[in-house]
């Protein structure tokens, strides 16, 4: 995709680098991805930005616990993010630490600025200093005397330090978040941020004195003190630009969007507003605060063990799944609650049953009625109804990627795989293979469905770019998603007729309920050892799971049942002549009370074909047919499309 020369910047928090990578971590590093990854198909030059928050109290207390330099510490520590994000697959463009030599030059510049221009000021302070917090506060901010976020015990502190004039840009604030209401989002945040400047706004200490803290920014005009943590930290956004003059020729700045946790609302809403302004750069066009995961109902804490750790999630789910239930399961804004129950759901009905039938059964159905190549529309002016509902699905989720209403968009795009779904139903091209006019139509219903695959796979790639490169691969199309944008599907017709599919794997197979119970039995035992409440009970969990190699050994063949007839003296079995190709195979099978023979004559099964035979009432079984059974009911195990005979299954 060429660039418009329009731009584009979002950021997520810098995360503190002392934190364990968790499942909140990736929630808005993962919805940060999905608009970069969005804007850059429209066309835009996009800089998505994250990166780690290294200085202060507790890195510096971590450090020396390990007996290391401060430094050494966040170097090693910084990179659990980093390989976090590649697992992801976020396409970040920059990664910015605050122990950077770029970073640490603006603040330094930044402060020297206000400094000269008198916008910082020198004065004795007193306070209630909150170590965990790193923050001081009032007599009146504490709760029973303890601190008002962490509620941890406070200390009276009576030192010089800087301050920055933040009390006078209070009126201004205020209108500014009145008047502009994209500024914050969603609405209630907003009205949470307009009842803390109901109060009068203070001035914001800027500085830590060296002896009490050394580890941060030395303020360049007064080396005694370091720069406080969050003044540091949040002038990460435009660090990266470089000088102040070069931020504003970038035209990276103001920022689209910053993503941030409801949590660090109030601070970038006011600290970091008001440096902007004060620094005479415009504020961020949108802060988004999102809310906070539980998990089965419950806070995420170490100590009930429940941290959703995302490295094991993603060996269990796969990426695309999780990224998918993430900005799928909860409107962007709310808190969510995380369960696996949920996730699994999630991949059975709307990844497997939905999205990855359609690209399977589509597949299947060009391989057997058109030898793999995607034929010319016969009736390029038809199916009207069809076009126009794609049409309108793409500008609907255009417009909801304004407002970050992930959630929104993902029901829109499963609403045109629904509809997709429906009109292959609709047109039945098994049907119309019979006939000569039916061949006709035939081609413009395949070609059709294969340009709502193409259409599907670019509004589901921002969101799952593995497994959308893999629909492409199927459809035979090589110019990568990136390549083809959002321009190819503005009109109808972008797919080439000639092009050669591709068959391949499952998209996403099921999680079948055997596995789901493993997964979960698993999850648990690893929540269990988290929790280190005992870890003997790891090889209980796990000791029923085969191999690959294991699970390869047993010859799952299609075979088709030629013949069909009663056991004598048996209610329940039928014995049946099974046809896998090479041979045909007699087999008893346990099915009499829920299939009568006749029914039974033509059908595709799957046979287990190296079974040892057995006899069953006086007949010789020479493999076992699959079939679903509960409580006495039965269903023989098959396929929504023809295979032939004798095709392995795994
Ligand atoms: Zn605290």
């Amino acid at each position: 995709m060429k660039s418009l020369g329009k731009k584009f910047f979002l950021t997520t928090p810098i995360y503190y680098v002392n934190d364990v990578p968790h499942i909140g971590h990736a929630y808005t590093t993962i919805a940060a991805d999905v608009v970069a990854r969005y804007r850059r198909l429209e066309g835009y030059e996009v800089i998505f930005l994250t990166g780690t928050d290294e200085h202060g109290q507790k890195v510096l207390q971590a450090a020396r616990e390990l007996k290391v330099e401060p430094q050494e510490h966040v170097d090693k520590l910084h990179q659990r993010f980093k390989e976090l994000w590649l697992r992801f697959n976020i396409s970040n463009d920059d990664f910015i630490r605050t122990t950077e030599e770029r970073h640490k030059a603006l603040v330094c510049d930044i402060l020297q600025r206000l400094h000269d221009k008198g916008e910082i000021y020198k004065d004795s302070y007193e306070g209630w200093y909150c170590m965990p917090c790193e923050r001081f506060w009032t007599e009146k901010d504490l709760i029973q005397g303890n601190c008002p976020e962490c509620k941890r015990k406070v200390d009276k502190i009576q030192e010089h330090n800087y301050f920055f004039k933040m009390g006078q840009y209070q009126d201004w604030l205020k209108n500014y978040i009145r008047t502009d209401e994209r500024f914050i989002q969603p609405v209630s945040r907003r009205n949470e941020v307009l009842g803390f400047l109901d109060k009068p706004l203070g001035d914001l200490c800027i500085s830590r004195p060296v002896e009490r803290l050394p580890w941060g920014i030395p303020l360049p005009f007064d080396k005694k003190y370091v720069t406080y943590v969050w003044f540091d930290a949040l002038i990460n956004y435009i660090s990266i630009h470089g000088s102040l003059n070069e931020i504003r020729r970038s035209g990276f700045w103001p920022a689209n969007h910053h993503l941030l946790g409801k949590d660090i609302l109030t601070t970038h809403a006011v600290y970091w507003s008001t440096m902007l302004k004060a620094i005479g750069l415009d504020p961020a066009l949108n802060l988004f605060a999102h809310g906070w995961w539980t998990v089965n109902g419950q806070k995420m804490s170490k100590s009930i063990g429940n941290v959703v750790e995302p490295n094991r999630l993603i060996e269990q789910f796969g990426v695309d799944a999780i990224r998918y239930f993430l900005m799928r399961e909860v409107p962007f804004g709310m808190d969510g609650d995380f369960s696996h129950k949920a996730l699994i759901g999630r991949v059975n009905s709307d990844l497997a049953n939905n999205l990855g039938n359609l690209l399977n059964r589509t597949i299947n159905m060009m391989k057997r009625y058109h030898d793999c190549i995607i034929p010319e529309p016969t009736e390029p002016n038809e199916d009207a109804d069809l076009k126009n509902e794609f049409q309108k699905g793409i500008d609907t989720v255009h417009n909801l990627y304004d407002s970050l209403a992930y959630n929104k968009i993902l029901e829109r795009v499963w609403h045109l795989i629904d509809v997709t779904n429906k009109y292959i139903d609709h047109q039945g091209p098994w049907t119309l293979v019979k006939s000569e006019d039916g061949k006709e139509r035939l081609a413009t219903v395949m070609y059709n469905t294969a340009e709502c695959l193409r259409i599907i796979a670019i509004l589901v790639y921002p969101f799952m770019p593995k497994s959308a490169e893999t629909m492409m691969q199927q459809l035979g199309i090589e110019i990568s998603i990136k390549e083809q944008g959002l321009e190819t599907i503005k009109t109808w017709g972008g797919l080439k007729p000639g092009t050669r599919v591709q068959p391949g794997n499952q998209l996403f197979p099921r999680i079948e309920d055997k596995e789901a119970e493993k997964l979960l039995a698993a999850v648990e035992v690893a929540e269990k050892l988290d929790s280190k409440k005992g870890a003997e009970v790891m090889e209980e969990g796990t000791s029923e799971q085969v191999s690959i190699d294991e699970f390869m050994k047993i010859d799952l063949r299609t075979g088709k049942i030629i013949a069909a007839e009663k056991v004598e003296k048996s209610k329940k079995l039928l014995q049946l002549k099974v046809d896998i190709g090479s041979e045909v195979r007699q087999v008893v099978a346990g099915i009499a009370e829920c299939y009568e023979p006749e029914q039974l004559i033509g059908r595709t099964v799957i046979l287990a074909a190296n079974l040892k035979p057995a006899k069953l009432m006086g007949v010789e079984s020479q493999g076992m047919v699959l079939a679903a059974s509960e409580g006495g009911n039965i269903t023989l195990a098959g396929f929504d499309l023809e295979p032939g005979k004798g095709i392995r299954v795994r």
